[in-house]
């Protein structure tokens, strides 16, 4: 979708909404969708063309804040050692976990868990919370979190090691998304390609097993252009937004997307397969867990 089609979607959408569909039909190479993120299907979308071998390369002050420490390397015992002032950088392998209360009842009992406990550097921007997503309307409540099934939190756990070994840190645009919020999504973009028909049962999304994610320098960056900015951290240059949809979403896409973004959604997927974790061909954002592409009944706890 280009600039002028995202800001017409709203009124095109309330006069017709079917002109979604018109204008999906008309990017006749775009991958064929059986897995949309915005839906619930994964079957199609985990193997990608070719294998990402470009290690993450670490930036010039990027190492992250809540993991370094510096340590003053000499001993009160010989305060005229001329090491006395030079200090040795440590970084752990994780930063201090938040608090994090506890999830609901029923999603403890569908095994979901909150990112944060397993990510604790984890940046959560949640757009269907807000009104800064594709449909225009907030879906999810204020304080929605991210959610996910317990079963990727290795996979997430690993992607996130690796990335903050290299001064970034993951930021989450979507995870857990209820039947409901998929239903609604569908009902304002009828689309299969751009929204997965919600079906009888859940998999990907709507069975917390796949993730909409993102990078960012995990050092904060008060400079940062706003339009790159989360939480005070500065974006990856990604070549698109999140729910772009354009064939430069693609993920291997190389036509329309600069050098410069094609290495970065490499250091996102190496990290993210080192996990096991796979992207979807049709969102360089989406990735998907173990057994996301499996039909299960839905769930029905709270995203909040
Ligand atoms: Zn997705």
């Amino acid at each position: 979708m280009n600039a002028l089609r995202r800001r017409l979607l709203p009124l095109v959408l309330i006069i017709v909404a079917a002109s979604a569909g018109c204008a999906r039909a008309q990017n006749a190479d775009r991958p064929v969708r059986s897995s949309p993120s915005i839906g619930a299907s994964s079957s199609a979308a985990s193997t990608p063309p070719s294998t990402a071998t470009a290690p993450a390369t670490p930036t010039a002050g990027a190492t992250p804040t809540a993991a370094a420490t510096l340590i003053a390397s000499a001993s009160a015992s010989n305060p005229s050692s001329p090491t006395r002032a030079r200090p040795a950088v440590t970084t752990s392998a994780a930063p201090v976990a938040p608090r994090v209360p506890p999830v609901s009842a029923k999603a403890r009992a569908d095994g979901l868990i909150d990112i944060r406990t397993i990510v604790p550097d984890a940046i959560i921007d949640l757009r269907y919370a807000t009104v800064n997503n594709f449909v225009g309307v907030r879906l999810y409540p204020t304080d929605a979190r991210c959610l996910v099934h317990e079963s990727m939190a290795p996979g997430l756990t690993t992607a996130a090691r690796q990335l903050r070994r290299a001064g970034y840190v993951l930021v989450f645009w979507d995870c857990y998304r209820p039947h409901a919020v998929q239903v609604h999504m569908f009902q304002v973009v009828p689309d299969a390609n751009w929204v997965a028909r919600p079906g009888p049962f859940a998999d990907s999304h709507e069975a917390a097993r796949s993730v909409d994610v993102t990078v960012a320098r995990a050092v904060a960056d008060p400079a940062c252009a706003a339009s790159q900015r989360v939480h005070g951290h500065c974006l990856l240059d990604m070549g698109t937004g999140f729910d772009d949809f354009t064939d430069r979403a693609h993920a291997f896409a190389s036509y329309g997307v600069s050098a410069t973004a094609q290495s970065n959604r490499t250091k996102l997927r190496t990290a993210m397969n080192a996990g096991g974790l796979t992207v979807y061909t049709g969102e360089w954002w989406h990735f998907d867990g173990p057994g996301a592409d499996v039909q299960r009944p839905y769930l029905d706890a709270p995203v909040d």
